[in-house]
């Protein structure tokens, strides 16, 4: 036994060997012979610790050039790509949430490439705040007497945690101690904000008077949690805003509400109602609202908080700030994205232009891209009626009425080699499948995307 491991060992090709091969060059090129180095010692490494467990033969060492050859194609191909994404989840969290307006794209191009007053007062001819740029967009669209933008909205509710609460207690309804995309947990966030949290309350009914009896001479606020990816139905109640701001008015506490997507348009008109705006919180008296940029806004990555004055003034002095401070081209497209909503623009916004798509609309779509797909590879496709869905943790319990097309798949490709093949084109393809069918909604593709996704059904059904 001893001697077939010493044996497998000796068969291994050396570092040597294996750059010596003529395919090794082409790389060696891309990344640098460093790092083809390695990515073999690695191989081999892992090869040999199998070899000594007694988990490999000597087919697994005729696989190494094939194993080698993978892992360098990896690595040699840009790792953050565009795809397309066929789910029908607009807000799609896994997928990059929102894609930017065309507008706010450039003008990312344009600061990002270019020096720009990020920190520079033009007026004076001195140090600016780069916040600047979006506070007052973010005050007049909410309604809020002042604003500022973080890195995130998990951000946004941990700084106005520790900047007001920490080493108090803040009161939370236990209907309302969510979790949110497996990592943003509101009792995790408390704990590191060093705020005391205090749960009232049951799961399915809060009652105000649950509020009122928790408030001690250590309370400093009470705070109201967007529901975002799940509902209660059934036997379910929570005071209303204006029941909390007036008991938070009568006790001198603050009200802070996150709320999780930040609709900045009334979405009603879409047919998405019981959504409120971030204004509709501020006009209630909520006093700070915490929301994320890249939900339903339909902006990039950012977390916005907007309140009472005093508020907003306390966390712009706290130190934590700095460490979850905006970046130039997340406030470039920022920007752009709330002066769209400024001046009326806002179905210029791919988000929101997704969620406006009519079902006659998309089923227009979906003829157009069954008639493309059929043409380019012959492919055996329908039209069928699919619900969509918002994502991003708004709108759980809300299907989208949508149409997509329906790919039926030849015996002997399976579903997951299909989805598997149409991911690994020259631009991803993110569908669904089931029961022998690949299914490609409409309502989250973008220009262009029709005739790649008819190529990619051509190269899965040649077996390219
Ligand atoms: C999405 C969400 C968050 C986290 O926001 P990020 O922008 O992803 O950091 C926090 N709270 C609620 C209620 C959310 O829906």
């Amino acid at each position: 036994m001893r001697e077939a491991i010493r044996d497998l060992l000796r068969d291994l090709p050396s570092m040597d060997e294996l750059l010596q091969r003529p395919w090794t060059l082409e790389f060696q090129s891309i990344l640098g012979r460093d790092a083809v180095k390695s990515i073999f010692a690695d191989v081999i490494g892992e090869l040999r610790n199998e070899i000594i467990q007694g988990r490999s033969s000597s087919i697994e060492i005729e696989n190494l050039e094939t194993v080698v050859l993978g892992r360098l194609g990896h690595y040699a191909r840009k790792s953050l790509r565009r795809v397309i994404n066929a789910t029908g989840v607009v807000v799609h969290t896994n997928l990059g949430r929102s894609c930017l307006s065309e507008s706010a794209v450039q003008n990312v191009a344009e600061i990002a490439g270019r020096y720009s007053n990020l920190e520079y007062d033009l007026d004076e001819g001195g140090r600016g705040h780069r916040n600047a740029h979006v506070e007052w967009l973010l005050s007049i669209l909410t309604g809020a007497d002042a604003a500022l933008a973080v890195n995130n909205n998990a951000g946004a509710v941990l700084l106005c945690l520790a900047a007001l609460g920490k080493g108090m207690e803040v009161i939370v309804s236990r209907g309302e101690l969510v979790e949110i995309g497996g990592s943003f947990r509101i009792p995790d966030i408390m704990d590191f904000s060093g705020a005391v949290m205090k749960e009232v309350g049951t799961t399915n009914r809060t009652h105000i008077e649950d509020y009122e009896r928790a408030i001690t001479p250590r309370t400093r606020m009470l705070l109201k949690v967007h529901p975002s990816n799940y509902r209660v139905v059934g036997f379910h109640s929570a005071p209303s805003r204006e029941e909390l701001a007036r008991l938070v008015r009568e006790k001198d506490l603050v009200l802070m509400e996150d709320l999780g997507s930040g609709v900045i348009a009334d979405l009603s008109v879409f047919g998405l109602s019981g959504e409120p705006t971030v204004k509709n919180c501020i006009e209630a008296g909520v006093d700070l609202v915490t929301f994320s940029g890249d939900k339903l806004l339909g902006g990039p990555q950012l977390g916005a908080v907007v309140g009472r004055k005093q508020l907003i003034a306390k966390l712009r002095e706290f130190p934590l700030l700095r460490a979850l401070r905006v970046d130039k081209m997340t406030l470039a497209a920022f920007e752009t994205t709330m002066r769209l909503y400024l001046e009326g623009r806002a179905d210029e916004i791919p988000t929101l232009r997704m969620l406006m798509f009519s079902p006659d609309d998309l089923l227009k779509r979906a003829k157009s891209l069954a008639r493309k797909i059929r043409k380019e590879s012959g492919g055996d496709v329908s039209v069928i009626e699919t619900p969509d869905a918002v994502g991003g943790g708004a709108f759980p319990a809300t299907d989208l009425p949508g149409y997509g097309v329906v790919l039926t798949l030849p015996s002997r490709i399976s579903d997951g080699t299909a989805l598997k093949s149409l991911r690994g084109g020259p631009v991803p393809i993110v569908a669904s499948a089931r029961a022998g069918a690949v299914i490609f909604h409409t309502r989250t593709l973008l220009d262009g995307d029709d005739i790649i996704i008819a190529r990619g059904v051509r190269a899965l059904l040649e077996g390219e």
